[in-house]
């Protein structure tokens, strides 16, 4: 094909680059970009902030002590993926959204931030961060006796429980033999 007619058939089929950034581009499902934090699913393990390899997410209790602030630098970030891998409930994860170009002087306004509230244990009444539902249907799946058992109890009371039911089935074999 002469060199002319190669001209004649790109010109034809117009442009075959994305016109990004004056239109949209494509990006793909596997993408690691922008990371979105839901408070409502976290369980506070601080897995996260232990795995991070860029020392990007710090986990704080608040200064009038009512709850945890989560925030997460994206000028720290390395986009990894080790939060979203390692958090248990899926309260972190990691989206296709990779506009991450700022100025240095916005370096602190590209943050995801998010604030879990304390709730009283129903038991004992202690501050505790809520045991969230992702994380009992994660231990006992579909069944709804022990989820609704542990609703809002503290772990201490949590652990409690256990023992005394695990001590109380016991002494019922026992008794039985
Ligand atoms: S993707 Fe990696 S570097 Fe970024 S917050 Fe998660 S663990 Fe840290
Ligand atoms: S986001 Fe996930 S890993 Fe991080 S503290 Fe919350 S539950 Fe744990």
């Amino acid at each position: 094909m002469s060199f002319l007619k190669i001209i004649l058939r790109n010109l034809r089929k117009g442009p075959a680059t994305d016109p990004y950034p004056f239109g949209d581009t494509f990006t793909p499902d596997g993408l690691r970009g922008k990371i979105k934090y839901n408070p409502q699913a976290c369980v506070a393990c601080r897995m996260c902030e232990h795995v991070c390899a860029g020392g990007a997410i710090r986990i704080t209790e608040a200064e009038d002590k009512s709850g945890l602030n989560f925030t997460l630098w994206h000028n720290t970030c390395a986009f990894c993926g080790l939060c979203q891998h390692y958090c248990p409930t899926k309260a972190i994860r990691l989206t296709t959204d990779f506009h991450t170009a700022h100025r240095q002087a916005d370096k602190y306004n590209y943050v995801e931030t998010g604030f879990i509230k304390y709730v009283a244990c129903r038991r004992c009444g202690q501050p505790m961060v809520p045991v969230v539902k992702e994380l009992l249907s994660r231990v006992y799946g579909d069944l709804e006796g022990p989820t609704k058992a542990f609703e809002n109890l503290c772990e201490g009371c949590r652990r409690q429980i256990s023992t005394e039911s695990g001590v109380n089935k016991r002494w019922t074999e026992e008794s039985k033999r």
